[in-house]
């Protein structure tokens, strides 16, 4: 019996983040772990890079300019060709009710700034799954 060796498909995660700093912080560990990472800093443009980019998950910052993470991951769940694509929210301002809020407009993972190194990339292998 050969052993057939799996193919390994480079994983794809876009992250919507307008804040430069924490997109090249969350774009540098990711590629460090083998990840094809595309940044999205307009989240008026997240939706249509998403459907170029076709991304494995989106990691998706909440408190945007111009357009909330919250409306945007309710948009992508409206959108047949993003719907099926796992969202992980980011928020700096984890009030009460906002995970809640969070997971109901259809987020699949949770993480509150700031977050530690270890913790993000657990909450990425856990959404991506
Ligand atoms: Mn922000």
């Amino acid at each position: 019996m050969v052993q057939v060796s799996k193919k390994i498909m480079p994983q794809k995660i876009m992250i919507v983040e307008d804040n430069e700093l924490n997109l090249k912080l969350f774009t540098d560990l990711l590629r460090a772990h083998q990840f094809v990472v595309e940044g999205v800093k307009d989240g008026r443009l997240a939706l249509e890079q998403a459907k170029m980019f076709a991304p494995d998950m989106v990691i998706m910052d909440i408190q945007l300019p111009h357009v909330s993470g919250l409306d945007l991951i309710e948009a992508m769940q409206k959108d047949a060709d993003l719907a099926a694509i796992p969202v992980l929210a980011v928020t700096a301002y984890a009030g009460k009710g906002d995970e809640e809020r969070i997971m109901a407009a259809g987020a699949r993972g949770y993480l509150s700034k700031p977050v530690g190194m270890v913790k993000f990339l657990e909450a990425v292998r856990g959404v991506m799954g």
